[in-house]
Formats: structure tokens, sequence, C-alpha cells
């Protein structure tokens, strides 16, 4: 296939080897612009679904609750009963007594149950003010989860339309890049490729750009320059590491040189003190 067709990597001029690594990088770009287009959408997809749970645990916890203050309160109200049934006993009773006693007695037993009844009372009312609070707060945290799986639903589908919409541009990219790094030297190879890990934004070959290195905008020296434009050995950036190319063999098209000097300037001590890193 390519394989058998292209030339032993090591035999390929300087030339070459650059415009292959450029391609390559040029196809690597891209495969990272498409993961940073999915890259947030997975991660919110997360937080919501966590979210989601979250709230659902929290209303079970809630109605749980509601369970108990409802049967809390169904207790109450059968004690209220009972108590009513023995101080309507207590009160036939003491009709009946026989002594001051018996008399006394009674009458601290109605009293008790009285008593106990105002308790109940009390109680019942607190837990329904519970179950009224607990009920409201219920209501919102539904409100909430439906909220979120609304989000949620909208970003997922969005999520599976990106994946959908770039798969095949992806899968294309990895076979055709896979087969550009055959053409290249591993020795080269894995040095861009470790450069392209330690940059930021991925870039391991950089073209000159207003005399300046594309990837850390410090200035090339104009000797450097020339080499570059020589293309006859592999120049890398005093400062970054990364691999330089000619704009012209990168087949970048470069606007118009500005005529003014660039705003930043830096100091020949800071220069100096880069280089020697
Ligand atoms: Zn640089």
């Amino acid at each position: 296939m390519a394989r058998e067709k292209a030339k032993d990597p090591s035999e390929l001029t300087v030339e070459e080897k650059l415009k292959n690594l450029y391609s390559l990088q040029t196809m690597l770009s891209k495969i990272d612009r498409i993961k940073t287009l999915r890259g947030e959408l997975p991660l919110e997809v997360q937080d919501l679904e966590d979210e989601i749970a979250g709230l659902t645990t929290r209303i079970e916890k809630i109605n749980n609750e509601v369970v108990e203050l409802k049967r809390e309160i169904s207790e109450r109200n059968n004690n209220i009963e009972v108590n009513k049934v023995n101080i309507a006993r207590f009160k036939s009773q003491i009709e009946q007594v026989r002594n001051n006693r018996e008399y006394d007695n009674l009458n601290k037993q109605i009293e008790y149950a009285e008593l106990d009844n105002q308790l109940n009372e009390k109680k019942i009312a607190e837990a329904k003010t519970l179950v009224e609070e607990k009920t409201r707060s219920v209501t919102d945290y539904n409100m909430q989860v439906n909220d979120r799986r609304t989000d949620l639903d909208i970003k997922k589908s969005e999520l599976e339309e990106i994946i959908s919409e770039t798969r095949a541009e992806e899968e294309k990219l990895r076979e055709e890049s896979k087969n550009l790094e055959l053409t290249i030297e591993p020795r080269l190879l894995s040095a861009f490729k470790r450069i392209r890990k330690n940059s930021h934004n991925g870039l391991g070959i950089v073209y000159v750009q207003r005399d300046a290195c594309g990837g850390c905008f410090n200035k090339i020296p104009p000797q450097r320059q020339l080499d570059i434009r020589m293309r006859k050995k592999i120049i890398v950036c005093e400062y970054c590491s990364r691999i330089m190319i000619d704009p012209e063999l990168a087949g970048v098209r470069l606007d118009s040189p500005v005529a003014e000097k660039p705003k930043r300037r830096r100091s020949t001590r800071a220069k100096k003190a880069e280089t020697e890193e």
C-alpha cells in the first residue's frame, strides 16, 4: 500500500521531512480541535447527572422523614382516642366512688390523660407544620430535577451530534496521520511528539512569523532565519525547542509585514537568561 510506495524516511531531504512533519502537525491540530470541541460536554453531562443524583437522594430522604412524621401523627391521634375513652370511663366511675381516696385517684388519672392529650395535640401541630414545610421543599427539589433533566437532555443530544458529526472526520484524520507518521524518521517523530506533548497548544512544529517563533513568539536572529529558509537542516527554536519551518514550505501565506516595530520588546538580558536555561 502507501507504505510500499513511500521512500525510506531517512532518505528524504530535510525539506521533505519538514513538509511531512508540518502536514502531520496540521492533522493532529485538527484532531486536537475536535477533542476540545466535545471535551467540555462530557464533563458538563457528568456534572448534571451528579447533581440530579444528589437532588434525588435529598428528595428520598425528605420523603422518608415525611412518612415518619405522618406515622407519628397517626400514633398520637390513636393515643388521643385511647385517652378520651379512658377519660369517659373515669368520669362515669367517679359518679360511683365510695371514698375520697378513690375520688382523688380518678381525678388525677383524668388530669394526666388530659395533659397527655394536650401534649399530643401540640406535637401533632408541630409535625403537621414540618410535613407542610418538607412537602414544599420536595416540590422545589422536584422542579430543580426537572430543570436539570431538561439541560441534561440538551447537552446529551449536543454531544451525540458532535460525536456523530466528527466521528468520520476524526477517523479519517487518525488514519491519515498514522500513514504520514510512517514517512517520518522515528527519531524525528519521537522528538516532535515530545515537544508537542510539552506544549500547551500542541504545536511541535511552527513557522517563522514576523521574525519570531510562531510557538513562543521570541525573536529569531537573522542568521537563524536564513538557515530556516535554506531548508538544509532541522532548526529548533532556541527558547521553546519547537521545530521551525519556513512559512513558504509550510504553505502559509503571511499577512503583509507590519511597518511598525512590535510593541513588546525583550531586553537582551532576558533573552540571554532564557538562552542559558
Ligand atoms: Zn519558540
